[in-house]
């Protein structure tokens, strides 16, 4: 339990607002997005410079305290649960972008940036940056390259850690780092920044982040497609591929989350169709009419039910904003939503969509589809009720028995939400005991203590934090 004395330290180093330790106040920083998985800390801290964290960790340390960092809690893997209770360092309130370098096109931000905020304030300079998770209205830059988020875009403009430049932070025996810069080259050494980039708040705590900027796309075209059989949607998504097009979004929604989305959006979506495509292409414009027009010829071979283009920008910006929605508007129907990540090769797409209609039908659940088609990655989300325990474990042996499958078509159990707490029992299956070695080997060079975000990515069989099948994925209050 933390001292009063160490409170007292904590408000005199980063100001009484900045610390906060009433029950009241924690409950809501014990979750993230993820469904079930909750525990409360003992202190939340929200430092505003790296020295203020340098503060916050050494108290922590002089406690005994574990570290937990958390950006806003949108992770969807249970990243920012602070399983083992002491000390949240929320980096939410480090927001200000530094500075958006012309010459060199890159922006520095501080790590608790909204990141769509980032994206806003280089368009004013008429730069982009592209990575866009469903969540940049909420989630933070720091949150993104922890968790190497990816977005719409990722399928012709990859995921965050390929924009990642320089990264600078806390090592967890309190030394600060930095790593990286704006040479567009850098290979001196081991990949550190790289390294960083998806280690889920378990190596270091990120502090500042400087991104690679790129021109905006001069044109784009939005093509949405309808289709009677999502299988034939999964087959349009390998045709395209196949082809050579790569479209900037490729994203896809079955029944269930086109009717959700349309009961939550209102923009008239046709409910009876089995699946959605929402395609864009971008570029320069030439190249762009040339691609949509591939597109379309491929959408009309396979036989897609309707097809329209996008009227104008607000259009295709209203599509765009529904697909984002996809998992507010499932989450609104029932009490919970165990959301997946399942990734395969794109060209297994039907069949991971007749094998996840085929474990729905199986074991009578409903479940609302939607995800990043273009990159194999989908979101299998099931709808249910957390209390009910039956329903809960046809739910973990369905996710089981579709990893099985995923895994056996050279698939991943994470395309972006990572590990976490949530996927940590399916880890080894992927990577095998071997690869499980090697990691915690790095793990344990970097925090050979284990303080910072202890319980996530391995599963050491803690009783707190494996999931419990009989109680779906939730973890000790
Ligand atoms: C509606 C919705 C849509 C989403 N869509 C997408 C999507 O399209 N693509 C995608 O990839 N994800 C998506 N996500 C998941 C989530 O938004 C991302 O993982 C995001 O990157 C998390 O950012 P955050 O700031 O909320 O981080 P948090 O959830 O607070 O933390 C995530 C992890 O990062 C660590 N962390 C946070 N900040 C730092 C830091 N500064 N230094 C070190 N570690 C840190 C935490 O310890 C935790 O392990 C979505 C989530 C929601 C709710």
């Amino acid at each position: 339990m933390i001292s009063t004395t160490a409170i007292a330290h904590l408000k005199e180093k980063l100001g009484d607002p900045n610390v906060l330790h009433e029950k009241e106040d924690l409950l809501t920083l014990g979750y993230d997005s993820t469904p079930g998985v909750h525990h409360l800390p003992e202190v939340v801290v929200y430092p505003q410079t790296a020295e203020q964290v340098i503060w916050a960790m050494e108290i922590a340390h002089r406690e005994g305290l574990p570290l937990t960092p958390r950006g806003s809690g949108t992770g969807l893997s249970g990243g920012s649960v602070p399983v083992r209770g002491g000390m949240v360092i929320g980096l939410s309130r480090m927001n200000r972008i530094l500075e958006i370098d012309e010459e060199n096109l890159t922006a520095t931000a501080e790590a608790g940036v909204v990141t769509l905020d980032l994206f806003n304030a280089v368009a004013e300079k008429d730069l982009f940056y592209p990575p866009d998770p469903g969540s940049q209205k909420i989630s933070t830059l720091g949150g993104n390259v922890a968790e190497n988020a990816g977005g719409l875009r990722g399928l012709k403009y990859g995921v965050t850690r390929d924009y990642v430049m320089q990264l600078k932070g806390v090592l967890p025996d309190r030394s600060l780092f930095c790593t990286g810069g704006k040479s567009v080259k850098d290979v001196a050494g081991y990949g550190f920044k790289d390294l960083m980039s998806g280690s889920e708040g378990t190596l270091g705590l990120i502090t500042e982040v400087t991104v690679k900027l790129i021109p905006p796309p001069q044109d784009k075209r939005t093509i949405l497609a309808y289709f009677d059989d999502i299988r034939t949607a999964g087959e349009a998504v390998s045709r395209i591929i196949a082809a050579k097009i790569i479209p900037s979004t490729m994203e896809i929604m079955d029944q269930a989350t086109i009717n959700c989305v349309e009961d939550y959006v209102k923009i008239g979506l046709p409910r009876r169709m089995a699946a959605l495509l929402l395609i864009e292409v971008d570029g320069h414009p030439a190249p762009v009419a040339e691609e949509a027009d591939g597109v379309r010829a491929i959408l009309e071979q396979v036989k897609a039910a309707e097809i329209h283009v996008a009227r104008d920008a607000a259009h295709a910006a209203d599509l765009a904003a529904a697909r984002r929605t996809a998992l507010s508007a499932l989450a609104r129907v029932s009490s919970t939503t165990l959301l997946e990540d399942a990734t395969v090769p794109r060209s297994r797409l039907a069949e991971t969509f007749g094998e996840i209609e085929r474990l729905t039908q199986k074991y009578g659940l409903k479940v609302g589809t939607f995800g990043h088609a273009g990159d194999g990655n989908l979101h299998p989300t099931v709808l249910c009720d957390e209390r009910d325990h039956d329903e809960m474990k046809r739910a973990h042996d369905f996710y089981n028995e579709l990893y099985e499958q995923v895994l056996a078509w050279g698939g991943t159990v994470s395309g972006e939400h990572g590990i976490g707490l949530a996927k940590k029992a399916y880890l080894a299956r992927q990577i095998g005991e071997g690869g499980v070695q090697v990691m915690k080997r790095i793990k344990q060079a970097f925090d050979p203590e284990g303080i910072l975000n202890p319980g996530k990515i391995f599963d050491e069989g803690d009783p707190c934090t494996v999931p419990h099948v009989e109680e779906g994925f939730r973890v000790s209050h």
